[in-house]
């Protein structure tokens, strides 16, 4: 798979944050909404347009956007017409390359609608992300998601009549879940041939409901063995479907991997709008507060330096296809020998590939699954050579 890292483009994230019930998993920015909040809805949008004007300054030496993202929450609740003045105003302010990747994510209760999605292609949405996450209800009634069954039963065919780049969001290791239960659904969303699959196993993260619900017994944790089963045997599988794995939860048919995340991994700049959206301009991040009355009151203008060798092991070394080296020498400069020692030190240890005639490094299966370990043991040898570099100043 070939990518080419493109830090003089810019990507937009619009995080959109109201659902129709809270997950109990859920760990991102939503609140509840009422169906029919029109007036919630046309709020939004007038912020977007006015913190659109506000960040540009910030931005303005990137003149063209390849990727624009809608996200959240969930996004589908705005009609074409809410996109339509979003994209229009961000046009305002920059061009949009000729292919674009416009993507818009969103859940079963609007995207089973035809209607619906044409009304998206004719704004030049170009790619969806269905929050399908699994087809056995009563996994999704353990979670508090919210579902019809009429609109699950239809939504696959719908999005794969209408659109051509679209993606499927799965969950795996709920409670009680049983490896044939994963199988089936795999099995089920692949018939309808998907252009991308991101599985993500089931986590219990602090402050979320999930998480409260564990520590008072009323729920059981994730399926952590059955997870464990499917991670090792997942890309495997899929390959034979013609699915390449591009990242640790991430797989799509060639061409068709998402341009618009890989640019988080890639390092590379983005803007983000709405309550609790990260922005990076290549040398700053910013960070919106995530709370809806407060951004509608405010936009922050806080913002930290990046720190490229903290970051790049949360970002770069998630990614399963070659890791250039040109990539880390672009971002880190002078500091960029450190990361490629420790490569020949992983690949020493048998969990990966460090291809020095292809400048590249490849993490292993092995690698993969070790990938949270060997990220510490990356930050340990980064702060054992920053504490020698104080000792010899100091001595
Ligand atoms: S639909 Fe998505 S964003 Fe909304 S609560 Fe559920 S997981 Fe969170």
């Amino acid at each position: 798979m070939f990518v080419k890292r493109e830090s003089t483009k810019l990507g937009i994230y619009i995080h959109f944050p109201f659902c129709i019930q809270k997950c109990y998993y859920c760990d991102f920015y939503s609140l509840p909404i009422n169906q029919n909040a029109n007036d919630v809805l046309d709020l939004f949008v007038k912020r977007i347009q006015e913190e659109l004007k506000f960040r540009y300054k910030e931005f303005q030496n990137f003149s063209e956007v390849n990727t624009i993202y809608f996200g959240g929450g969930t996004a589908s609740f705005l009609s074409a017409k809410h996109l339509k003045k979003i994209l229009s105003e961000i046009q305002n302010y920059f061009k949009l390359c000729k292919n674009c990747e416009i993507t818009l994510e969103g859940n079963p209760e609007h995207l089973y609608s035809t209607e619906y999605l044409l009304s998206l292609k004719e704004v030049h949405i170009n790619r969806i992300s269905l929050g399908f996450q699994t087809s056995q209800f009563k996994f999704l009634e353990t979670m508090n998601r919210y579902y019809q069954r009429k609109h699950y039963e239809k939504v696959l065919s719908n999005i794969s009549q209408t659109f051509e780049n679209w993606n499927i969001d799965l969950i795996y290791g709920f409670p009680d879940q049983k490896l044939q239960d994963f199988w089936d659904d795999l099995r089920y969303c692949l018939s309808f041939q998907p252009k991308h699959i991101s599985c993500y196993s089931l986590t219990l993260e602090r402050n979320t409901l999930y998480f409260k619900k564990v520590k008072e017994k009323s729920l059981k944790e994730p399926n952590y063995k059955l997870q464990e089963i499917i991670f090792q045997k997942l890309p495997n599988y899929l390959k034979k479907f013609g699915f390449y794995p591009y990242e640790v939860s991430n797989y799509s048919q060639k061409k068709f991997y998402c341009r618009h995340n890989l640019r988080y991994w890639l390092y590379e700049p983005y803007l983000g709008l709405g309550p609790s959206a990260h922005s990076f301009n290549g040398m700053y991040r910013f960070q919106n507060p995530k709370n809806w009355q407060k951004w509608i009151q405010n936009f922050s203008n806080h913002s930290t330096k990046s720190d490229p060798l903290k970051e790049i092991p949360i970002t770069l070394f998630r990614l399963k296809i070659p890791i250039n080296h040109q990539w880390i020498r672009e971002t880190l400069k002078e500091s960029s020998e450190f990361v490629f020692e420790f490569f020949l030190k992983m690949e020493k240890k048998g969990f990966g590939k460090n291809i020095q005639k292809n400048n590249y490094f490849i993490w292993n299966q092995k690698g993969i699954s070790m990938l949270d370990t060997l990220i510490l043991e990356f930050y340990n040898d980064l702060d054992s050579i920053l504490k020698s570099k104080i000792n010899k100043t100091s001595s």
